[in-house]
């Protein structure tokens, strides 16, 4: 017998490397005429590395850290608070401890917020890593200086506390995908427009990286929520939305668009799940390729 054309374009996605999860998914996936890309782990290979080590001086007796941490002591208490994380950003802290041979000490009350970073009781003390403006949340601070400054050269800062008080700011850098400028082409040219860039990260490197790959609509600072609102704003304008996404950050975007694509390498086990379609090769230019699949079976089905 001759196989169904949407079975047949899963067969095919399969030997492009993705994953699509039902007959129903190949034909959404045609269906799509706008996208919304996450940036880190999606747009960049997401394995960032730790480009900078920069402690602060302490704020007083009252923060309970006496005088300036060292580099290495720094990137230990960040690294131990990380350690349980799946993030990439967690990773690339923890690498970076290892590289320089420290000792990663455990930790207790490990939580996770997605979007803004992580908190775990080091020793005698609670240690928040995460994004400056989310833990500084407005409040003037020499960190806010230092993390402005790695952000303005593309980097993502992250910020370490002691019980409340800001010890250091770490900057983290990660690579676009070799694929990423002709992904986004190619999905310009399939929905007719530019997709739009959603992530978590701070204005300053996501504007910057939009910029080289071609995107001019971003949408920065998000938290996962808001990533779901960015969607349903365009899906209420009467678009079709195909979300592209790794973290568990975006599993509720995924879940709210129209068609969720989850990077399969880096991704995170919710958004992996979550997704109708997983990319298992990691090539982020077979996301066009399977739209374009989709559209020629569902030519043949009607
Ligand atoms: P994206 O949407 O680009 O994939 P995320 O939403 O995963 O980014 O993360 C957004 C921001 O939240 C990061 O830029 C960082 O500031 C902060 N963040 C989230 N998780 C962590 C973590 N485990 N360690 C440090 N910072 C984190
Ligand atoms: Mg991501």
């Amino acid at each position: 017998a001759t196989m169904p054309p949407l079975l047949s374009a899963i067969a095919n996605a399969g030997r492009h490397g993705v994953l699509v999860k039902s007959a129903v998914v190949m034909e959404r996936l045609g269906q799509v005429d706008a996208v919304a890309l996450d940036k880190t782990g999606t747009l960049t290979e997401g394995a960032p590395q730790v480009t900078d080590v920069r402690p602060l001086a302490a704020a007083g007796p009252s923060s309970g850290v006496g005088g300036r941490l060292s580099e290495d002591a720094l990137l230990r208490l960040a690294a131990a608070a990380e350690h349980p994380s799946e993030h990439p950003l967690a990773r690339a802290v923890v690498n970076a401890a290892r590289a320089r041979g420290l000792d990663i000490p455990a930790v207790r009350d490990f939580a996770s917020a997605p979007g803004a970073g992580v908190t775990a009781t080091v020793g005698g003390t609670v240690v928040a890593v995460g994004s400056p403006a989310r833990l500084l949340n407005g409040r003037a601070h020499p960190a806010a200086t230092v993390a402005a400054a790695l952000e303005a050269e593309g980097r993502t800062a992250v910020l370490v506390t002691a019980d409340g008080t800001p010890v250091g700011v770490l900057g983290v850098a990660d690579r676009l995908r070799d694929d990423a400028a002709a992904t986004v082409t190619a999905l310009t040219a399939l929905t007719g427009g530019a997709p739009v860039l959603v992530t978590g990260d701070n204005p300053r490197a996501a504007t910057r990286l939009a910029r080289d790959v071609g995107i001019t609509d971003v949408r920065a600072g998000l938290l996962p929520e808001e990533k779901v609102h960015a969607v349903r704003e365009l899906e209420q304008a009467g678009r079709k939305v195909l979300v592209v996404g790794d973290g568990v950050n975006d599993a509720p975007a995924l879940a709210a668009a129209h068609t969720g694509v989850a990077m399969g390498r880096a991704g995170s086990d919710l958004a992996l799940e979550t997704a109708d379609a997983v990319v298992v090769r990691d090539e982020l230019a077979t996301v066009p390729t399977v739209v374009g699949l989709s559209r020629r079976a569902r030519r043949m089905v009607v």
